[in-house]
């Protein structure tokens, strides 16, 4: 696999949609790391997960985070569509060959090891016992003395036995019937993050969760904020965080590996808006050359194993900056 160039993760962030951070958030929080849509008579294939959405209805959504490379999908089921509308909601009906008639009686042919009779279900159920009508003895145990052999089937309108009905459906959304090669023969398609997926959500995890810091001490918090540095250049962090005369800049490193590319970055950054009291947030741990050149920027570092970690620490640092200024 290629290696992501290091700022892949904000450019796509940047591009997602509401509909898109959500679906993706599922993909990454589902367990076994792999979203499957569900079906049910009411809703047709669908994601609890997200807010009961339809698969239909999340279809430009998803191919868009196909098309930025942030899941990936698989076959995971097939489901029987309508020719004409395209929905799942199929009823299955076995018919008479000779005459169409749904009015079908279904009987299993049960063999007897013991005599080697073959008979039909309704021949052999006497009350609650199963009695060969050959050669009068109960059946004790399926597969042990006698076993299902096969199917039988009789049209109760035109008389006629079969071994095979002929299988119609009938679509509950629109009322088409259709036979077998009328039909759709859907694929179910389950989702899973890439490994830019995870990244881009765990920066939006983070993301959120220091946000929630900020705006729940009465902060205005921007995502992707930009200020203007003393060389004119404008800088843009992950998120600034400003009230009155404190604005903090968040940069985020979302993965511990690149830590120091990210904080580097910020650096030049800091360097030249000496006004922002600079925080680089690093899941889960910033490599070690970092601290010395951290300490010297005054840059704080917040690092954790996860988002809540994270958040915690920040609330930590926002007290101690908003206790003294
Ligand atoms: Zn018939
Ligand atoms: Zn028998
Ligand atoms: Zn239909």
């Amino acid at each position: 696999m290629a290696a992501i160039p290091p700022d892949a993760s904000i450019a796509v962030l940047k591009s997602l949609s509401q509909e898109e951070i959500n679906f993706l958030l599922a993909a990454v929080e589902e367990e076994g790391g792999t979203l499957r849509p569900h079906f049910d008579f009411t809703k047709d294939l669908h994601f609890p997960q997200i807010e009961g959405k339809m698969v239909s209805e999340l279809k430009h959504v998803i191919e868009n985070l196909i098309a930025k490379g942030l899941i990936d999908q698989k076959l995971s089921d097939r489901l029987i569509a309508c020719p004409e509308c395209g929905s799942h909601l199929i009823l299955t009906y076995y018919t008479c060959p000779f005459c169409g008639s749904r009015n079908v009686l279904k009987e299993n042919l049960h063999e007897h090891f013991i005599c080697g009779a073959i008979s039909r279900e309704s021949t052999v159920k006497q009350g609650d016992k199963l009695v060969c009508p050959v050669c009068k003895r109960e059946f004790k145990a399926l597969g042990k003395d006698y076993s299902i052999v096969g199917a039988w089937f009789e049209c109760e309108d035109c008389k006629k036995t079969f071994e095979a009905p002929v299988i119609m459906h009938k679509c509950l959304k629109c009322g088409l019937e259709f036979d077998v090669r009328g039909a759709k023969y859907d694929h179910v398609v389950a989702y899973s993050p890439t490994p830019l997926g995870l990244e881009v959500a765990n920066r939006l995890k983070l993301m959120k969760a220091i946000s929630e810091v900020g705006a729940s001490s009465g902060f205005e918090v921007e995502w992707f904020g930009t200020m203007k540095g003393v060389s004119g250049i404008i800088h843009e962090f992950s998120l600034l965080i400003k009230k009155q005369d404190l604005t903090i800049a968040v940069d985020i490193a979302s993965n511990g590996n690149r830590g120091l590319i990210g904080l580097t970055a910020t650096l030049a950054k800091v360097y030249d808006t000496p006004t922002v009291k600079p925080v680089v947030a690093i899941i889960p741990k910033a490599p070690a050359e970092t601290a010395a050149l951290a300490a010297r920027y005054n840059i704080v570092v917040v690092e954790g194993d996860t988002a809540e970690v994270i958040k915690e620490r920040f609330a930590d640092v926002l007290k101690r900056w908003t206790g003294s200024s």
